[in-house]
């Protein structure tokens, strides 16, 4: 069989694959992106910080048109919280459009199974249509399947069930959470009569199929949602979206993105601006091997992919068990009793000031250890702001003469900022 030698193959074509594709193509390698294409037809919600970054790609106006801007209310510890908005979209038509856009950028579209093959010391991917690919990099962006064959680090056994239901299509568009004694439920009503419900539920439990399991759902949610909807509903699928950690150690040539880099709890709703801000780190990551090809770069890559999967994938699961915690109705019941402690007891913001640190970040597209600032609310890690760097501002703030010293480098407008920035970090610790 013969074999085509290409710069990089990137297996998946869900949001971490296309948009990383799309980034490498436009830093002019010739990029494969293999996908094969089992559309699963799902509602999901992205959030503001995702579309303001595809306004930033050019992207927004175009997932604008596919998705709808809804009040998002969650109906938590027996209180309404309606604080914030979100899109909803059908995924099968985000992943569309982001896959024609990487193919707009010049990344060459490849249908079929992936598989990356061990029988040679090469990097090699083989496709179920035939081809085979030698790729000098890879990126596994396969989603949840890529840890079928691992053994990785697995939150409670968790399961998805989402189904559509009929509402009346006077009703206008909304989105609410709604947590019930077995689990909690998203409902997700795009305002066209179509209904989309997920109830996310403890996988052990068996309870009957998974249209029961959802009605059942449904019904547990419907009082205080206030929902009387048809009982029969359509397209049901079932997913796993338990907290995976893979234990793998990384290499630096067969970089994990999204959802094949660490799984998070549906709970956050951020899973595509992770899998996204993940595949610029990967981007980053491949430049920085091939603007310096060695092995202290390799190892900069692993370290730097290695700890920032980890931390994304503790801070999240951290933030979703406080989040579970507000609602203190339900305790006493299993899907809750196995969550309300995990991943640990740790909380969030495990640190009580702002530190200077030295970590690995992408500076000018390529990684390079640099100091940055960690405080109780970013816990990664800020190396600017803006054009400012934040770690020559925060002296400047420690100085003796924090106002004037601030004014004098940046002026007034942003020694103001800098100082209320701090200030609220402090008094957060
Ligand atoms: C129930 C549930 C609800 C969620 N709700 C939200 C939400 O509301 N908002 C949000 O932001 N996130 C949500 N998420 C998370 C979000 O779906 C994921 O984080 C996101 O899809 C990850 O993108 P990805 O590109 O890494 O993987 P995926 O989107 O899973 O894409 C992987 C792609 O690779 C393909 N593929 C897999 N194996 C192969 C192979 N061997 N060869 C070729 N192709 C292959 C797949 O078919 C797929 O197209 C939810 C997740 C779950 C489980």
């Amino acid at each position: 069989m013969a074999s085509d030698i290409i710069d990089v193959a990137v297996i998946g074509g869900g949001p971490a694959g296309a948009m990383a594709a799309a980034k490498l193509s436009q830093a002019g390698f010739d990029v494969v992106m293999i996908d094969d294409n089992k559309p699963l037809i799902r509602m999901e919600g992205l959030g503001e910080r995702l579309l303001h970054w595809f306004d930033t790609q050019g992207l927004g106006a175009s997932v604008r048109d596919i998705a709808t801007y809804v009040p998002r209310t969650a109906y938590w510890g027996g209180i309404n919280i309606s604080s914030n908005h979100e899109y909803l979209v059908e995924r099968t038509k985000l992943d569309a459009l982001l896959r024609q856009y990487a193919v707009s950028q010049g990344v060459k579209y490849h249908e079929g199974q992936g598989y990356f093959s061990d029988s040679s010391t090469d990097l090699e991917i083989r496709v179920s249509s035939g081809h085979c690919f030698l790729p000098r990099y890879s990126l596994d962006a396969r989603g949840r399947k890529a840890h079928l064959q691992q053994s990785p680090t697995r939150g409670p056994a968790t399961i998805a069930i989402g189904g559509w239901f009929q509402e009346d299509p006077a009703c206008a568009p909304y989105a609410c959470v709604c947590p019930i004694p077995e689990g909690w439920v998203w409902v997700a009503a795009p305002g066209n009569g179509a209904l989309w419900v997920q109830a996310t539920l403890d996988a052990a439990a068996s309870e009957g199929r998974p249209e029961q399991r959802l009605v059942k759902a449904l019904e547990a949610a419907s009082p205080p949602l206030k929902l009387s909807v048809s009982p029969n509903p359509t397209g049901v699928i079932a997913r796993d979206c338990a907290p995976i950690l893979p234990t793998k150690e990384i290499n630096p040539f067969i970089l994990p993105v999204g959802d094949a880099s660490a799984g998070m709890d549906p709970l956050s709703g951020h899973g595509i601006f992770w899998a996204v801000s993940g595949a610029l780190a990967a981007v980053s990551s491949i430049l920085t091997l091939e603007n310096a090809p060695s092995a202290k770069s390799e190892d900069l890559v692993k370290t730097f992919m290695e700890k920032r999967i980890r931390e994304t994938y503790w801070r999240q699961a951290r933030l979703g068990r406080d989040f579970l915690r507000q609602e203190t109705r339900f305790s006493d019941f299993p899907f809750w009793q196995k969550r309300l402690h995990f991943p640990d007891n740790v909380p969030v913001h495990d640190r009580q000031k702002i530190e200077i640190q030295t970590t690995i970040l992408p500076n000018n597209g390529v990684l390079k250890e640099c100091e940055v600032l960690i405080t109780p609310k970013e816990p990664s890690g800020v190396a600017w702001f803006g054009d400012i760097p934040a770690v020559e501002a925060y002296r400047l703030y420690c100085s003796k003469t924090p106002q004037q010293s601030l004014v004098s480098r940046w002026g007034q407008k942003n020694a103001d900022h800098l100082i209320k920035w701090f200030e609220e970090r402090i008094s957060a610790g």
